[in-house]
């Protein structure tokens, strides 16, 4: 069996991370690893997504626990022995619960993540099936600065809705709604079929009324009976703030309409996130490289930083170094779990110095007066950096 790779490892996280970075970690990997994502990849991608999915419950089923979590923070894994694996023999679970499970119910405003799957028929095999309409998926584009603040879209889809004339029964009036002599208003129908175990009865969908245990004699003529009309339709959709490209909202009800009287399939909306121009974002962090000239690292200078609510001025000292990091505290990205404004990001900025690789006239003259006043000192306050590098070489 191959090593066993170390849990904190595993999420991407560090020892020590807290509950909420194991949590968030978790549902990074399940969002990228879970099989439901991966139904239309190849089998080696479908293999290493089962793999790495398994690894990352695993990890996550210690790591949450905070009892087996010091454990194995004092023991690694002889102290949590056996006590991560669990038992795949019944599937993967569906990723929309595990997504509700990390998230609690904070979703409940607007029906949560997931959706996946789910389609066609609810409820058990008595009686007429009460059908579901179908899931519409849809995309919505949402810039960095929407994601900060979360904001409020609009999509247009194309969806059915009941029927205005016949209110959805798909007949002129009431009494044109006969109970189905097919199936006499079950919704099914049973067969017998011979087998090698002997005769076995089996239960299917009505065909004569698909299920309803209702036929309409006399049609409505704007939807042909079937109850539906096509509309094309806008609806809001509220992006919460801290979304991730990839994630999906769903809209409980927004969907297509069930033929009578069923229920309403979900809207599905899929957050696409459009790149920024000049920030790159990791999670909530926001991640910025700034390009300044000698003399201003020299001189020190003050520069714009494009944050998501507007620039941000920071100044930069005399002796900037080149590879310098500076971190704007809370100027990243809200999480998007929702602890409201102190769980933001932080935005990185990271400072270059320009060296020309050519010069003007001018400029050689300005740069050659400079040549013998500023030359390097290892004796001033670099000399620990000189000595750091000079054990490289
Ligand atoms: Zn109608
Ligand atoms: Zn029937």
């Amino acid at each position: 069996m191959a090593e066993k790779r170390d849990y904190y490892e595993v999420l991407g996280l560090q020892k020590g991370a807290s509950a909420d970075d194991i949590k968030g970690a978790y549902r990074k990997a399940a969002l990228k690893w879970h099989p439901d994502r991966w139904v239309s990849g190849t089998d080696a991608e479908k293999k290493t997504a089962e793999e790495k999915f398994k690894e990352a419950s695993e990890a996550y089923s210690v790591l949450s626990d905070p009892d087996k979590k010091a454990k194995y923070d004092q023991f690694g894994f002889a102290g949590v022995d056996g006590a991560g694996a669990q038992d795949w023999s019944q599937g993967f679970g569906n990723l929309n619960d595990i997504l509700n499970n990390l998230f609690g119910g904070a979703f409940g405003g607007f029906g949560g993540f997931g959706g996946f799957g789910d389609f066609g028929f609810g409820g058990g095999q008595q009686g007429p099936r009460q059908q579901r309409g179908r899931d519409i998926r849809t995309r919505v584009k949402v810039t960095l600065e929407e994601i900060a603040n979360g904001c409020e879209k609009e999509v247009t889809i194309e969806r059915n809705r009941p029927c205005p004339d016949c209110g959805g029964r798909g007949a002129r009036n009431a009494s044109d709604v006969k109970t189905c002599p097919t199936c006499k208003g079950k919704g099914t129908i049973q067969t017998m079929t011979n087998t090698l175990f002997g005769r076995a009865i089996n239960t299917s969908v009505c065909p004569h009324c698909n299920g309803t245990g209702t036929v309409v004699t006399n049609p409505c003529g704007r939807c042909k009976g079937t109850g539906l009309v096509r509309v094309k339709e806008t609806v809001k959709v509220r992006i919460p703030a801290g979304v991730e490209d990839g994630m999906q909202l769903s809209l409980r009800g927004e969907g297509h309409a069930a033929p009578q009287g069923g229920v309403n399939g979900d809207l599905l909306v899929i957050v696409e996130e459009q790149p920024h121009t000049q920030l790159k974002r990791d999670g909530a962090n926001l991640f910025y490289t700034r390009v300044i000239s000698v003399a201003d690292a020299m001189l020190g200078c003050e520069i714009q930083v494009p944050g998501l609510d507007g620039p941000l001025p920071l100044k930069l000292d005399a002796g900037t170094q080149s590879g310098t990091v500076q971190r704007l505290r809370g100027k990243g990205l809200p999480s998007v779990n929702g602890y409201g404004l102190s769980s933001r990001g932080d935005l990185y900025v990271k400072i270059l110095v320009w060296i020309p690789r050519k010069l003007g006239r001018a400029e050689r003259e300005a740069i050659e007066k400079m040549r013998d006043s500023v030359r390097p000192d290892p004796n001033r306050d670099d000399r620990a950096l000189f000595e750091k590098e000079s054990q490289y070489f």
